[in-house]
Parts: C-alpha cells; structure tokens; sequence
C-alpha cells in the first residue's frame, strides 16, 4: 500500500557513506583482530564533563521547577531575556559589536538552525559551500530541491556551486565565479581547523554586499580561536550587518553537546526581496518561522547557559578549551615533527593533515586503523577537496591523544 506521495528531493540524497563505512571497516578490524586497543581520534563529540558552574546553575534551575511560585512552563521561543542579555553583552559588547534583543534566537543547537534557515529563502536561490564541507548545509538544500541532481561522476550536485579549501590556497576559497544568493563559511572551519583573519572575512563581507549576497556565517568552534587576528564574530567586519547571519553553538564550548544549546543572530538590517520585488525583513521572517516551529529551550538548559558567562564559568570554559587545545597542540606537533604537512589545530580543535605519499583518504585510514590502531575520518567524506586528507580531532583524553601520537610517529610513512 502507498499512502502518499513523498517529497522527491529527498531521493537526491546521498546515504550518509561516510560514518557508516568508517564504523563497518573498524567493525572488521576489530573481528579480525581482538586484542587490538583501538583508539579514536575521529570523534566530533567533546568528552570531559560540565563545568561545574554550569551544573550548579542547572540543579538550581530543576528546584525552581519544583514549586509552583517559581515554576516555569513555556517561555520566550527566542529565550529569556537573562540568557539573551548575557550573550549580547559577553559574546558582542565586549568586542564592540551591538546586537539588540530581538536580533537573538536562541535553539536547541546550530545543526538545527544551519539546516532550518534555508528554509525562508526562495527555492531557486543558488548556494555555495566550502569544499570539504560540514554535510548538513548540502543535505538541507537537497531537502528542498535547490541542488539539482547528484552527479556519480563528479560526486557533486550540478546546482551547488563548492568553493574548494585545499593546500594551494591555504584553505582559503576563491570568490564564487558565478552569481550565488547563500554563502555557507564555516570559520573555525571543520573540518579542517583553518581561520581566516579579519581582513580576508572583510574580501567576503565586501562581496556579499556588492553582490547581493547572504553569507550564513557557522560559528559553532568560536571559543577556540587563540589567535589575536581572527574575528570572533563576522559582525567584527564593517557591514556584515546588512548581508550576514551567524551561528553559535555552545556545544564545543561548554560541553553541550548532549545538553543541547545554541543561538542565531539574524540583523534586523538583513533584508531581502519578495517576488514583487519589496523589501523584506528577514528577521521578522526567521522570527516567525522559530515561533511557529519550535517552543524555546528549556528553563534548566538556558540557566545552565547562562552560567557559562559568570566568572566562574568563564574561568572553567577557559580550563576545558585549553585542555582540548593542547591535545591538538600534541596532535600538530608529534605529525609535523615526523615531516607530515599539518593544518588546523591552532584556532580549532580539528588537524587536518595532508596524506603522506599522495596516499587517497581511505587508504590511509585503513594503514592507520591496521598499523596503529588509530580511527581518524577521511577527509574526502567531507567533499572532493577533502581527497588526500584526513581529520584528527583534539576532543579525546590526554592519555589516548598521547599514546596515538606515539603510535603514528612508530610507523613509516
Ligand atoms: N556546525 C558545525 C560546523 C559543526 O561541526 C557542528 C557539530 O559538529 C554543528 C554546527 C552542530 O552543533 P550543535 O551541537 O549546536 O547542533
């Protein structure tokens, strides 16, 4: 029986190849060979618990909901004000970027919101994405029918225009070479851990505006830039207010990523056109498409939070970060250190590293998984570009992210 028609873009899809090849391969490895301790530095998943200012907030915020004089129910789809203020204040003020209350969305995490805002522009725009990409900006256009088909030869969509990162240009892309609406930019990008500075965020703000184009700015590794030249935010950048949007996640930054936190800056000045060609807030537009589909964060979540800008929690943030970055620290240096090229890692916890011996991406990870019991992910899982790299991620534990180093510097490349 066929109860209804289904939505055809979504036959457009490709399976999701990636982590399932690299689960099924380490499946195997691990029949064939038992005793093996394998060790993973493919995970994109934080591994150290909640600050503990965080969990105070939180246990805090669960009593309130006890009695029926503090309880709280539905709030505010946008969040509450004291979350909302603490981001406009810490995040923005502080770098000298005024954002206002109703420019502030806060959800349940930015892969909801980088696949959701598509939604509110025109079927026919034209996207473009960084090459290797995060898979989500893709999968949600195909969703909605803006990629065209799928090409096997190519392994790219005919609609989609990819902006390849590789070594030649220091991973940072090219202009587009043909009109586009949607500009994915993912900086700190995953995955391969690389920034732009100030200025060449400038080269893409100017474009938009010249061009007539949205840049959905994803945001989600912020907390990890150590360096003083990278922005914090596009809206550092002169203008980005009129031709940007930006995601933040407190996922990586706090250890949320099962706790589920985020938010969304939409400007007021965004504006775009209807089909008569008026002008359009897109603001309002987003804003009534957060209210319509999703019913805020919980009370407990956003009080935990907003623990995350006391001093507290600042001071404990700080700690977790500069844990992960000095695993990343170890990871850059222990590969540089036996001649192989290395990218990412300092403003990001990802290293993305060049194969040695012009090896493919999966033949690699199959000499890392059988010589050094090592799982990374292949970097051509995230796009063409990606071919002949690979992603190491600084989010495990001191000790394993030791002993692999120790591992991968044994074997010969
Ligand atoms: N954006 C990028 C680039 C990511 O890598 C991730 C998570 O891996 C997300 C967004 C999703 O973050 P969240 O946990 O807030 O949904």
């Amino acid at each position: 029986m066929q109860v209804t028609s289904i939505n055809q873009n979504y036959l457009e899809l490709q399976g999701s190849y990636l982590f399932s090849e690299i689960a099924k391969r380490r499946t195997k490895f691990m029949q064939e060979n038992p005793q093996a301790e394998i060790i993973s530095l493919g995970i994109g998943d934080v591994t150290r618990g909640l600050p503990e200012a965080v969990l105070k907030a939180m246990h805090g915020a669960v009593d309130e909901l006890a009695q029926p004089v503090s309880f709280r129910g539905y709030g505010p789809e946008q969040g509450y004000d004291f979350l909302v203020n603490a981001i406009i204040e810490n995040d923005y003020r502080t770098r000298g970027v005024e954002i206002a209350s109703n420019e502030v969305f806060v959800s349940d995490g930015s892969k909801c919101d980088v696949g959701n805002i598509q939604e509110i522009f025109s079927a026919d725009s034209i996207v473009a994405v960084q090459d290797p990409v995060y898979p989500v900006y893709v999968d949600t256009n195909v969703m909605a029918g803006r990629s065209g088909k799928y090409n096997g030869e190519t392994k790219r969509y005919d609609n989609i225009v990819y902006l390849a990162c590789t070594a030649e240009n220091d991973f940072k892309p090219l202009l587009p070479d043909r009109k586009v609406d949607l500009i994915y930019l993912c900086y700190p990008n995953n995955p391969t851990g690389m920034t732009l500075t100030k200025d060449e965020l400038k080269v893409w703000v100017d474009y938009a505006r010249e061009n007539n184009c949205l840049i959905l700015f994803d945001s989600a590794y912020e907390a990890f830039i150590q360096e003083d030249d990278v922005p914090h935010s596009i809206y550092e950048v002169e203008g980005a207010k009129e031709v940007a949007i930006e995601f933040r996640s407190f996922s990586k930054t706090a250890g949320f990523t099962g706790v589920r936190c985020a938010y969304t800056v939409v400007p007021r000045g965004l504006k775009g056109l209807d089909a008569a060609g008026n002008s359009v807030v897109i603001n309002d537009l987003w804003n009534r498409r957060h209210t319509t589909k999703f019913n805020g964060v919980s009370y407990v979540t956003q009080r935990g939070a907003e623990a995350i800008y006391s001093p507290e929690g600042k001071a404990q943030i700080s700690e977790l970060i500069d844990y992960y970055m000095t695993n990343a620290g170890i990871i850059r240096d222990g590969l540089a250190s036996i001649g192989l090229e290395v990218f990412g890692g300092v403003n990001a916890p990802y290293i993305w590293l060049k194969t040695p011996q012009g090896m493919d991406s999966w033949s690699f990870f199959d000499k890392l998984l059988s010589e050094a019991n090592i799982v990374g992910t292949p970097g051509v899982g995230f796009g063409q570009s990606g071919q002949g790299y690979f992603r190491l991620t600084a989010f495990g534990s001191r000790e394993n992210t030791v002993k692999a180093v120790e591992r991968i510097r044994k074997l010969s490349l």
